[in-house]
């Protein structure tokens, strides 16, 4: 039987978790690390399952036909493997999405339920009671109608917030005011939530100048990657108190250095990259169904368009 291999940098007890659980859900076939194949072996490997692959290590694979990621943020792997690389497929969990929709909805409450400012009353052992806002009057922002805002959106919706939403194409989802132009997302947003990848084009997308397009006193929860909003733009911005506050739980460096003046800035929530972590379960099954389907019928999944970077 033509091996599978799993090829990753992860520590090894992660690694020995990946594929104990992707071993369960592909009990037929032949997964194998790839230290563990002969050239013989890795001469016939068709389907590479990678998490944080070394690319020199796809390189020992000359029969290689597609790649599975097991992260849905892929545009480490499009950097470093280039175009010439074969298909990526990333992964499209449906339990990630409603993981991801989840912490949309957790932390659009913190924020509209006022918590940062009443964790900081508490510490000044101040009674403070601020005015209630109903979730009607607040209206967030969706950057990103993909897997994961088009699992948010419906929970926000229920919640009762208004929803307006931007992505690079136009999308119809019910509750949700498409809006073409980020600059309107952005001036009509009580709270922006950033859901987009991390390509050329979003790479600093939230700058001092986007970012000064934001209503004032709003506030920005950044769930995709750090890179996309510009730090000290940010910084600027919540120090001049233009912007209320800011949830980040993805940095340009992670883990975020403890030198980083976010830790202790008054107007901003560290997370460390929690908000949707891969269910090694689910993952495990969704990559095992599409690599039966194409041993079965020669069917690749939908792969990452490397023009886009997503
Ligand atoms: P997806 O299904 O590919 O959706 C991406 C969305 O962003 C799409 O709506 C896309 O527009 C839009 N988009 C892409 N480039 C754009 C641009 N230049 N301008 C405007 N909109 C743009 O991705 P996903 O599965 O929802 O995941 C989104 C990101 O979340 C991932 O890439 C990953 O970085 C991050 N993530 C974070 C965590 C965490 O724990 N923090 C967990 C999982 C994923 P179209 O609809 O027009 O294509």
């Amino acid at each position: 039987m033509t091996p599978i291999a799993f090829v990753n940098r992860l520590p090894p007890t992660d690694e020995a978790i990946w594929l104990e659980a992707l071993a369960a859900a592909m009990p037929e076939l032949a997964l194998r690390r790839l230290g563990d194949l002969t050239e013989t072996e890795r001469a016939l490997v068709e389907i590479a399952i990678v998490a944080n692959p070394d690319p020199a290590d796809l390189g020992r694979l000359p029969n290689l036909k597609w790649v599975h990621s097991t992260w849905a943020g892929v545009e480490r792997l499009v950097s470093e493997l280039g175009a010439a690389a074969p298909p990526i497929i990333r992964l499209v969990d449906p339990e990630l999405a409603r993981t991801m929709a989840e912490a949309v909805l957790a932390w659009t409450y913190y924020l509209s339920r006022d918590m940062p400012a009443y964790a900081h009353a508490q510490r000044e052992r101040r009674w403070a009671p601020r005015a209630y806002r109903h979730t009607q009057e607040t209206t967030v922002g969706l950057l990103g109608l993909g897997a994961l805002g088009a699992a948010a959106a419906p929970r926000l919706g229920d919640a009762g917030f208004k929803v307006t939403g931007w992505s690079r194409t136009p999308k119809e989802l019910p509750g949700v005011t498409f809006q073409a132009d980020l600059a309107d997302v952005l001036a009509q947003a009580d709270i922006v939530v950033c859901l987009t990848p991390l390509t050329a084009q979003t790479r600093g997308l939230l700058n001092a100048e986007r970012l000064a397009q934001m209503k004032p006193g709003a506030a920005l929860i950044n769930f995709a990657r750090g890179p996309i909003v510009v730090t000290d733009d940010l910084l600027a911005a919540l120090d001049a108190g233009r912007l209320s506050h800011a949830v980040l739980d993805v940095f340009d460096t992670e883990p975020l250095p403890a030198s980083s003046p976010l830790w202790d800035h008054p107007a901003v929530t560290v997370l460390p990259h929690i908000s949707a972590v891969t269910d090694r379960r689910t993952a495990s099954l969704i990559v095992a169904d599409n690599i039966r389907r194409y041993l079965d019928h020669g069917v690749i999944p939908q792969a990452v368009d490397f023009g886009r970077g997503y």
